[in-house]
């Protein structure tokens, strides 16, 4: 019956069009072989593991299983060839609104927020945290429509706010920001929720860090700040000097908003260079009102540079002068960052900032979350939160992206044969191995589906000839009307 299941993953592609999927459980057949996929030839960029060079990938059972100046095609079942690409851990972006879905208006808990898969996965990020769009309120609710049902592994920092990020009637109320009750709420779900947040709040007073802070001690997780509104009665120095630990984490970094930017001098205020001393991470959290060239360009021109990029991803950054985190890396490329140090702003540094360091590497044994990447030359504009522009001469783009161990986006085609090859680079049959997109497999499908070049009096090679597509029910669901 070997060739009935080689029919199956065939089958499976039409039943999921039809929402049949759950209803044929498909076995894949066992790998043999040392690796399920290999990339040949590729630029590393492995920041935890200081590696920087040419290096061969493979991935086997969804974890990273060998990095090597040369591993073998024999050994694995699918080979890519990624000479002049660039491969990274994938990238994992640590500020984002992704709490879409409860229809709730002009709300990060609701319609000014996006599903992220759409924003991800083609720009090579495999990880993402929302930044405090729920509260433990609401925080179940956004598991359930967003967390468990992405394929990007969506992590969250969760708003000290109780109901979390609904505008400022809710982000103003004092009384809805318990620390303690935050942090416990925080520890039921050990590495989901990774951090502390608090954003847009206008007050005087310090009890919102205050809370945040006590939340992240009881959960043993970092807190993030956007400051909010900048006000007297709170200077930037003694946030980042009294009330955040070494650890905690600064968005916005670069907006000039709340007295990042010396004045006189146009490079980082004491401010930003007593967070640096404490530990205090540097975020980026570009979005659509936090970076300005004025401010980033002289900041980074004295050598300081972000600890991460991120994108504040929302309805309105992700159109305007933010657009996906590529676009924000190219313009700490322009800012004169090299390639490497961005990849490490994207991958191991917020992994590690988020207390997360299993991620964002490519460590034998970890999670195979792999971004490729092109690079183009030409000329480019940036533009920033005022319209103001730079041109930049360097873009990257992305061309391949694995999530734990599977292909999930291909830009150019590059793990696929031509439509009429002669014969598969690898067996179709176990393609499940190695990515989420399915082959045809030779002799299992449709008529309407034999490739021309297969004559007619060799369509029939299996034993059960063509499946129905339309009608795979099993003898129990035929019995049973629908
Ligand atoms: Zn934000």
């Amino acid at each position: 019956m070997k060739t009935v299941r080689y029919l199956l993953p065939a089958a499976l592609s039409f039943c999921c069009c039809l929402g049949m999927a759950q209803q044929r459980a498909y076995v894949l057949p066992p790998n043999p072989l040392p690796y399920d996929l290999l990339l040949q030839g590729g630029h590393v960029v492995d920041a935890k593991s200081h590696i920087d060079g040419i290096r061969d990938v493979a991935i086997k059972d969804g974890k990273v299983a060998a990095v090597a100046e040369h591993l073998e095609a024999k050994d694995a079942l699918k080979t890519i060839d990624v000479k002049g690409f660039w491969v990274t851990p994938g990238l994992i972006d640590i500020h984002t609104h992704v709490y879409a879905g409860t229809g709730e208006r002009n709300s990060y808990a609701g319609d000014n927020s996006v599903y992220p898969d759409g924003f991800t996965l083609r720009n090579g990020v495999t990880t993402i945290v929302d930044a405090g769009s729920s509260g433990w309120k609401n925080f179940p609710d956004f598991k359930d429509k967003v967390i468990d049902r992405s394929i990007t592994r969506v992590l969250a920092e969760l708003n000290i706010v109780g109901s979390g990020m609904r505008g400022s009637k809710y982000e103003d109320d004092l009384d809805d920001m318990d620390g303690k009750t935050t942090g416990e709420f925080a520890l039921k779900y050990p590495g989901v929720i990774v951090g502390i947040k608090s954003a847009h709040f206008t007050g005087p007073e310090w009890k919102p860090y205050e809370q945040a802070v006590i939340a992240g001690n009881v959960a043993n997780i970092p807190v993030m700040i956007d400051y909010g509104a900048r006000r007297i009665e709170r200077p930037l120095d003694d946030l980042v000097t009294k009330y955040l630990r070494p650890g905690d984490i600064y968005t916005h970094c670069f907006s000039g908003n709340r007295g990042e930017q010396d004045p006189k001098t146009g490079g980082p205020s004491k401010a930003l260079m007593d967070m640096r001393k404490r530990g205090i991470y540097c975020d980026i959290g570009h979005g659509g009102g936090s970076f300005s060239f004025s401010v980033a360009a002289p900041i980074m021109a004295s050598g300081y540079h972000p600890d991460s990029i991120s994108t504040d991803l929302h309805i309105t950054s992700m159109n305007g002068s933010m657009k996906d985190i590529l676009n924000v890396a190219d313009k700490m490329i322009l800012l004169g960052e090299t390639i490497p140090e961005v990849f490490a702003q994207m991958t191991a540094n917020p992994a590690h900032e988020i207390k997360q360091d299993q991620l964002g590497n490519l460590s034998v044994g970890s999670v195979a979350d792999v971004a490729v990447f092109s690079e183009e030359h030409g000329t480019f504009g940036f533009f920033d939160m005022f319209g103001a522009k730079d041109i930049g001469q360097v873009k990257l783009v992305c061309e391949l992206t694995i999530k734990s161990g599977k292909i999930v986006y291909d830009l150019n085609a590059i793990e696929f044969d031509k439509w009429d090859a002669p014969k598969h680079s690898s067996d179709p049959a176990l393609a499940g191995h190695w990515t989420t997109f399915s082959e045809r497999p030779f002799g299992s499908q449709s008529s309407a589906r034999w490739p021309s070049w297969i004559p007619p009096s060799q369509r029939k090679t299996v034993e059960t000839g063509p499946p129905d597509v339309y009608n795979m029910k099993t003898p129990e669901e035929k019995k049973s009307p629908r």
